[in-house]
């Protein structure tokens, strides 16, 4: 039997990168998958994938900052599938530049998806998971809210909070057997990664012990590690996944 057969999902920013392959992979697993993005067309491609796995998908329009979005999503998530079992906060924005030119509205944005999403959701499951007395949290944090990245005060400081968030999430929620970890990144190959000239590249890959830029589906793995009944005795933990970057 798969790990998540007769599971339900919900994977935010799903239309592409990190997202497409945590709800990829979960589906590979058995898990049925809310997929939720800004435009619900953008979901096609996932939907597809997770559709050729002979999973149902269920694509929906999701603004992760907006409260009443994601208490429709996760009301439409009860209504179709009766339960949620595993919720992974994966949307996120960057607006990177030094601290001092930083604008309130690059702070406010990159706070609003990124830590204030990951809360509306983590709210908006919390009682559903309660009630089945079980579901498993999963936040994507990174190396830079480890670090404090240079021209990410920004981003650095939200993915600080996500851990500090998961980490009073697990303590609130464990007595009613809803765990809460995060995973962060360290660098990943992207579009972004991929536009780096060879000198910044190996500038890069210098710091990394691996040799090499993480891939979507490195994260996806943690994600399902930490989704399933094998890390049942892991709660408010962040696992690394960053080629050995940060020790
Ligand atoms: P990406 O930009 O490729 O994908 C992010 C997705 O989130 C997009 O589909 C986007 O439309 C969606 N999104 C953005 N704002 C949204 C909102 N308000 N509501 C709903 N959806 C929204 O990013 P990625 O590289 O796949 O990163 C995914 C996660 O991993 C992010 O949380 C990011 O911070 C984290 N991360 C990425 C890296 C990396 O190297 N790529 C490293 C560390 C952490």
């Amino acid at each position: 039997m798969k790990p998540f057969e007769g599971k339900v999902a919900i994977v935010t920013g799903a239309a592409r990168g990190i997202g497409r392959a945590i709800a990829e992979r979960l589906a590979r697993d058995g898990a049925d998958v809310v997929i939720c993005d800004l435009q619900a067309e953008w979901l096609a491609e996932t939907a597809g994938a997770v559709q050729a796995m002979g999973r149902k998908a269920l694509p929906l329009a999701v603004d992760v900052g907006d409260g009443e979005s994601v208490a429709a999503c996760v009301a439409e998530t009860i209504r179709v599938f009766g339960r949620v079992d595993v919720m992974v906060n994966n949307a996120g924005i960057t607006k990177d530049t030094l601290l001092v030119r930083m604008t309130d509205e690059a702070w406010d944005d990159v706070l609003r998806v990124n830590l204030k999403g990951t809360f509306l959701f983590t709210r908006a499951v919390a009682k559903p998971m309660m009630k089945q007395r079980g579901g498993a949290i999963v936040n994507i944090a990174s190396v830079s809210g480890i670090l404090g990245t240079p021209g990410q005060a920004n981003y650095a400081a939200s993915k600080a909070g996500v851990i500090a968030l998961t980490k009073s999430t697990a303590n609130e929620l464990a007595a009613r057997g809803v765990r809460a970890n995060a995973v962060a990144p360290g660098f990943i190959s992207s579009r972004m990664t991929d536009a780096l000239s060879d000198d910044v590249r190996n500038q890069y890959l210098s710091r990394i012990p691996l040799g090499r830029f993480g891939t979507a589906e490195d994260i996806a793995d943690a994600v399902a590690f930490l989704a399933s009944g094998q890390s049942s005795y892991l709660t408010g933990q962040v696992l690394h996944v960053n080629g050995g970057m940060v020790m």
